[in-house]
C-alpha cells in the first residue's frame, strides 16, 4: 500500500468511525434518556430488577463499545474496500434481482445473523474460550443500553466477521446492510435497557413469542449458561437453552399473573 493509499484507507475508516460512533450513541443515549430518564416514572412498573447498575460501569460500556465501533469499522471498510476493487459481485447482482429480493434479503439477512450470534455465543461460553472473548460482556451483571458493544476484541470482530461474510455468499445491496445495522442496534440496545417492553397477553405470555423479549437477555446476563438467542427464541427453544424461569420471569416484568410451565417444571 503507497502512502496516498494509506491516506486514504485512514481518511475514509475515520470518516466510517465518525458515522458509527454517532450511530450508537444516538441509539444507547437516545434508549437511556427515554428509558431510564423521561420516562422512568412511567415505566416503573416495567423495570426488570429494582436496582439500576452504577454509573461506573456504564461509563466502561461506554468506552468499550466505542472501541467494538471500531472494529466494526474497520471490517466495514475492508468489505466496501473489496466491493470497490471489483472482488465484491452480490450487491450488482442483487440489484438486478428487484425490490423483492431487497427486503427478503434483508428478513434472510437477520435470520441469519441471528443464527451466527446464537451459535458463537455459546462457543465463546466454552470454559476455554471465555476469559479471552466473552468476559468483559459478563462483567455486566446487570445490563444498562451502554453494554450493547460492550465486547472484548475477539467477540467484537467475530461480530464484526459477519457481514463481510454474508455478503461475500449471499447477493445483497448495501442499503439493506444499512437497514440491517439499524434493526441490529435497536435490539441490541433495547434489549439491555433493563425496561420489559415486549407486550404480553392476558395470560402473562409474550403476544410474540418468538422474538427474544428484554427480559430474555436480562436474564442471559443475571445467571449465564441460558438464552444465547440474539432476535429470535427459535435456537434456544431448538436446543433446549432456554432458561426454565422464562416465561415465568417474563409474566412478571410485564406485571401480569405468572403462570404454570408447560412441562415438568425446574426444580
Ligand atoms: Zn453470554
Ligand atoms: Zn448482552
Amino acid at each position: 500500500m503507497t502512502f496516498p493509499d494509506l491516506a486514504d484507507f485512514l481518511h475514509q475508516w475515520l470518516r466510517n468511525m465518525q458515522a458509527d460512533v454517532l450511530r450508537y450513541l444516538i441509539f444507547s443515549v437516545g434508549v437511556w434518556l427515554t428509558l431510564w430518564v423521561v420516562m422512568a416514572r412511567a415505566l416503573a412498573h416495567r423495570k426488570i430488577r429494582p436496582d439500576r447498575p452504577p454509573p461506573r460501569q456504564m461509563l466502561v460500556e461506554l468506552l468499550v463499545s466505542i472501541r467494538s465501533v471500531a472494529i466494526f469499522s474497520t471490517f466495514g471498510l475492508i468489505t466496501f474496500g473489496l466491493f470497490r476493487a471489483g472482488l465484491l459481485p452480490g450487491p450488482y447482482i442483487a440489484r438486478e434481482l428487484g425490490p423483492v429480493w431487497f427486503w427478503t434479503s434483508l428478513v434472510l439477512m437477520i435470520i441469519g445473523h441471528d443464527a451466527w450470534f446464537y451459535w458463537t455465543h455459546r462457543l465463546i461460553h466454552d470454559r476455554r474460550l471465555f476469559r479471552g472473548f466473552h468476559r468483559r460482556h459478563h462483567r455486566s451483571n446487570n445490563p444498562s443500553p451502554f453494554t450493547a458493544y460492550s465486547f472484548d476484541l475477539g467477540e467484537a470482530a467475530i461480530n464484526a466477521l459477519f457481514v463481510p461474510l454474508w455478503m461475500i455468499t449471499v447477493p445483497t445491496q448495501w442499503p439493506v446492510v444499512g437497514l440491517f445495522v439499524l434493526h441490529q442496534i435497536a435490539r441490541n440496545t433495547l434489549g439491555h435497557s433493563g425496561y420489559e417492553l415486549f407486550p404480553a397477553r392476558k395470560d402473562g405470555r409474550p403476544l410474540l413469542p418468538w422474538l427474544t423479549s428484554v427480559t430474555h437477555h436480562d436474564l442471559h446476563h443475571a445467571r449465564a449458561g441460558y438464552n444465547y438467542g440474539l432476535y429470535f427464541t427459535w435456537w434456544d427453544q431448538l436446543m433446549g437453552t432456554e432458561d426454565p424461569t422464562y416465561l415465568e420471569r417474563f409474566a412478571q416484568a410485564a406485571r401480569r399473573k405468572a403462570i404454570a410451565r408447560t412441562g415438568p417444571s425446574p426444580a
